[in-house]
């Protein structure tokens, strides 16, 4: 056999249980069709981490208290962005307060031990910025926000520095039971494996004008990340309970705001708008720095087939707290391969992410050490995030670096700012032309055919 374990799909949970495998002596590999792992995780860097208290189903509700519970371990030996923070869910009227009540009841059968139910203005003393008249609320301090994509990528480095073999660029097309194991075909090669665990769940859903969701357990999810004076509006999560939509707001890692709104059916921006700003307070066109629409997915957790039994497992978990359940998630599916092939762990397992610099997180003391070591961070690419040029090249050559100005972006923050990368895109493609060795005509955004430039119509050195 060519591998002991083959992972598809080189999202969060295809990285999180290649990592869990590679404390063991294994050998495995990781297919991604994309050009970059965890490319398919939404671009605002920042999730909350839930409870579980609005998980209807038990299997998900399990696995995301679960996860809770291990993330800090998790995001302190990562270094990840993470901050514990709590939920409030307020209630303006009577039937909002009996949905409170409800709320609280279901947090107590589900042993959340920690929630409280709070009357009037008592809430005030949880969080001082609440605006208007709230007859109940219910807080629930044991939830979070972490920067998701950061946690999906330590996942990913720190496997690859163990030697995981992750195939970028190529796409499964299909897979085979053979004896004692199974034979996968992908665009380019043809690989066996003694166990196969498929991530890939290919939806083949696009968000587009004119989609309306199927089902009940999608939503319309319209996001606005708001302006610096927004900041620290609120230390918590604040939440409606209303019926048919979902507002809320709630502070980022890095202390920004950011207001969601969502609902079956698809409403305007503008109106989405005056739906937040019972929580924000009035908001003008000038304060909203970026917007975002996305689906909002509640599916149970879907576990096809069985790694003890036959040695394949398919995961279609499309969930709105995925990244909160993927450490226990990960942690049991890897459980299982260890059992089925009784392998055991190394001795020289690296539990260590390679470190980097964010260069507006530094003090200028530390900023001009690190300039002496490398100029390259004495140079600012992204005005408006204060990223340099250092980071951008560190986020190129490290373990599994970015190959796309998306994968730039996402992991340096550059181009994030309120110009929207109108400044600094051209100097990233410069920069990924330069490192890669490629003509800044080959360099792409995202996907395969997003190259950023068609053609030059003179030969200049830079753009
Ligand atoms: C708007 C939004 C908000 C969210 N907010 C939160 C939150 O606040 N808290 C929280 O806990 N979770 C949240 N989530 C959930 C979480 O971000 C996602 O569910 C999670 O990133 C999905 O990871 P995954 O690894 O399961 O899937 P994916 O990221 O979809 O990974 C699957 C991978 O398989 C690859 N693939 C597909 N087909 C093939 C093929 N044939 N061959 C090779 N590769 C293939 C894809 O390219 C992809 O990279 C949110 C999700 C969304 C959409």
């Amino acid at each position: 056999m060519d591998y002991d374990v083959l992972v598809l799909g080189g999202g969060i949970i295809g990285c999180a249980i290649a990592y869990e495998l590679s404390k063991y002596n294994l050998n495995i590999s990781v297919i991604e069709k994309d050009y970059d792992i965890c490319n398919d995780m939404p671009s605002i860097n920042t999730e909350s981490i839930y409870d579980g208290l609005e998980c209807s189903d038990e299997v998900s509700s399990k696995l995301i208290r679960k996860g809770n519970l291990l993330m800090e371990e998790y995001v302190n030996r990562f270094k990840v962005p993470y901050k514990r923070c709590g939920t409030i869910y307020i209630a303006r009227d009577d039937s909002e307060a009996e949905r409170v009540d409800e709320m609280y009841e279901r947090a107590l059968n589900k042993k959340i031990d920690e929630v409280k139910l709070i009357i009037g203005d008592e809430i005030l003393k949880y969080e001082p910025n609440i605006k208007g008249k709230v007859i109940k609320s219910l807080y629930i301090p044991n939830t979070g926000v972490v920067a998701s994509y950061d946690f999906a990528l330590a996942y990913g480095e720190i496997a690859f520095d163990n030697g995981v073999n992750f195939k970028l660029e190529e796409e499964v097309k299909s897979i085979e039971h053979i004896s004692k194991g199974f034979k996968i075909k992908t665009n380019k090669n043809k690989f066996t494996s003694k166990i196969v665990i498929d991530t890939t769940k290919d939806l083949n859903l696009q968000f587009e004008d004119g989609y309306v969701p199927k089902e009940d357990r999608e939503k319309y999810m319209k996001y606005m990340v708001m302006d610096k004076k927004y900041d620290s509006l609120y230390s918590n999560i604040l939440l409606n309970v209303g019926d048919k939509e979902r507002i809320f707001v709630r502070p980022t890692v890095n202390n920004e705001t950011m207001a969601s709104y969502s609902r079956r059916e698809n409403i305007a921006y503008d109106d989405v708008v005056k739906k937040v700003e019972p929580l924000t307070g009035h908001i003008k066109e000038k304060d909203i720095k970026m917007v975002r629409d996305w689906r909002f997915i509640n599916e149970p957790v879907n576990l096809q087939g069985d790694i003890m039994e036959t040695g394949y497992l398919s995961l279609n978990v499309n969930h709105y707290a995925m990244v909160t359940m993927t450490p226990a998630l990960a942690l049991s599916i890897s459980q299982k391969v260890v059992e089925k092939l009784n392998c055991k762990l190394r001795k020289d397992f690296n539990d260590k992410r390679r470190e980097y610099f964010k260069f507006r997180e530094l003090s200028n003391e530390e900023r001009n050490s690190l300039i002496k070591v490398d100029n390259k961070y004495g140079n600012i690419i992204c005005q408006c995030q204060k990223v340099t040029e250092g980071e951008i090249v560190d986020a190129i050559r490290r373990p599994l670096g970015a190959r796309t100005v998306t994968g730039v972006k996402r992991r340096t923050g550059a181009g994030h700012g309120s110009c929207d990368g109108c400044y600094c895109k051209d100097k990233i493609v410069e920069i990924l032309a330069r490192e890669m060795d490629k003509r800044i005509i080959e360099i792409v955004n995202n996907s395969k055919d997003s190259t950023v430039l068609s053609s030059r119509i003179k030969e200049f050195d830079t753009m």
